[in-house]
């Protein structure tokens, strides 16, 4: 069998591995990515999800630079603010204690959101399209070894590669972190996310919303829907139990819940697709790297959604491995390289893991006292410049 001589192997044909591809071979690098499934029929059977990712600006400058902005773009809503709202409940209606809006100081937007089945879509018509990559769906690894000079790959199709660098983007239960015997941090949060598309009264104007009450965010975030801006997909983060209930609501039980969370901030809601649940734990592998092989993003590092940190963090992720192999394109995948890759992304990776660890559990407490910090936190803490900036800067997902 004749054996392909390549520059990177990507495992994993989701955003970040479909991204990675992309952006490798627009710099001259040939590319190989497998998935395991049927990436056209996971397209096909995701047409009426209202999963959604929102991406920053820095990320948006990265689809730009690579060249793919114009097919993202046709998917993508503006979101021009994001606004945190506390809330206490009385009268059994949940009362808005305390708002404060972020915006982007250098630009109109904050950042945009996409259904992640439009990205994938238009993210895989782009791969198919590129000479430098090769895509395999239905594909596994059947075996991969280590040498010093490359990696030899045999694949569940009869192919064979040998490749300078193999790249682990096959999410958070990955064979590739699995088989180099990575180890990861592993917490289960006891929360549930339960993502679904609604029809608003009111305008989004482009607002991304994150409610607090308890048991985590209820979070809207604008979707584009033709010219009509009374369209938003949300998530919610709750206990298990809590969200396991709600799943086994009929619509309009599921409408009145979402109506009372929601505290009337985007007037009333109707609820336009079938709620899917997400479990929700916080994962970071304690190291990145091993000879001639990489992890990335959920493979890497597996957040709550909050802030809107996970696919940024992996594009974070992409765009330091791209950089590195640029400046190493004769050294690709040699140990220098690979640790230089390794120091930068575990910085910016454990800053925004515990930020987000330390928002989640604020956004969650039904510990009045706690309570009464997040209130005051919003009403006041946020102006306090050193604050502000922290969370600007998580939020812009800057480095
Ligand atoms: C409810 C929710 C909302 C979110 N919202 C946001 C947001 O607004 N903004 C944001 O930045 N992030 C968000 N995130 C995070 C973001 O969705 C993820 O970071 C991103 O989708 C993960 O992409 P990935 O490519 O790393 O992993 P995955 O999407 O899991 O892709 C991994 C791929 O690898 C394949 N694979 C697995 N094993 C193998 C194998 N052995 N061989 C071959 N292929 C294999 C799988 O089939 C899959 O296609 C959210 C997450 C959740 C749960």
């Amino acid at each position: 069998m004749k054996k392909n001589n390549i520059d990177i192997f990507i495992t994993g044909a989701g955003l970040a591995g479909l991204l990675a591809s992309i952006a490798f071979s627009r710099k001259g690098f040939s590319v190989v990515c497998i998935d395991k499934m049927d990436v056209k029929n996971h397209i096909d059977n995701n047409k009426k999800s209202y999963r959604t990712t929102a991406f920053l600006e820095p990320s948006k400058k990265f689809f730009d630079e690579i060249g793919i902005w114009t097919e993202i773009k046709k998917y993508s809503c503006p979101m021009n603010s994001l606004k945190l709202v506390d809330t206490k409940l009385l009268n059994d209606h949940l009362k808005i204690e305390a708002t404060k809006t972020f915006s982007n100081e250098s630009s109109d937007t904050l950042g945009w959101n996409i259904k992640n089945n439009d990205m994938i879509k238009a993210l895989f018509e782009v791969a198919k399209k590129e000479k430098n990559i090769s895509l395999f769906s239905n594909t596994t690894i059947e075996v991969f070894e280590i040498n010093d000079e490359f990696v030899d790959i045999s694949l569940s199709n009869k192919k064979q590669f040998n490749a300078k660098l193999i790249v682990g983007s096959d999410g958070r239960d990955s064979f590739i972190r699995n088989e180099l015997n990575i180890k990861s941090t592993t917490k289960a949060l006891g929360q549930n996310a339960l993502t679904f598309g609604i029809q608003h009264e009111k305008s989004h104007n482009n607002i991304s919303n994150e409610i607090y009450y308890s048991g985590g965010p209820f979070t809207t975030v604008p979707i584009k829907n033709n010219s009509d801006d009374n369209y938003s997909s949300v998530v919610w983060m709750d206990e298990e139990n809590a969200t396991n209930n709600l799943m086994k609501l009929d619509k309009t039980s599921f409408e009145q819940e979402i109506n009372k969370r929601s505290a009337d901030i985007l007037g009333h809601l109707k609820l336009v697709s079938q709620p899917q649940l997400w479990k929700m734990r916080t994962q970071v592998a304690k190291r990145l790297i091993s000879f001639r092989a990489v992890i990335i993003a959920e493979a890497a590092h597996v957040l709550p959604p909050i802030g809107a940190q996970g696919f940024n963090m992996s594009i974070n992720d992409i765009k330091c491995l791209l950089k590195k192999s640029i400046k190493n394109k004769f050294k690709l995948g040699e140990p220098r390289m690979l640790l230089s890759y390794e120091r930068e992304r575990l910085v910016d990776m454990n800053f925004r893991v515990s930020s987000v660890s330390l928002l989640n559990y604020f956004s969650k407490t039904d510990n009045p006292f706690l309570k009464i910090i997040r209130s005051s936190s919003i009403k006041y803490l946020f102006n306090f410049n050193p604050l502000k900036s922290t969370i600007m800067k998580l939020g812009l997902g800057s480095q």
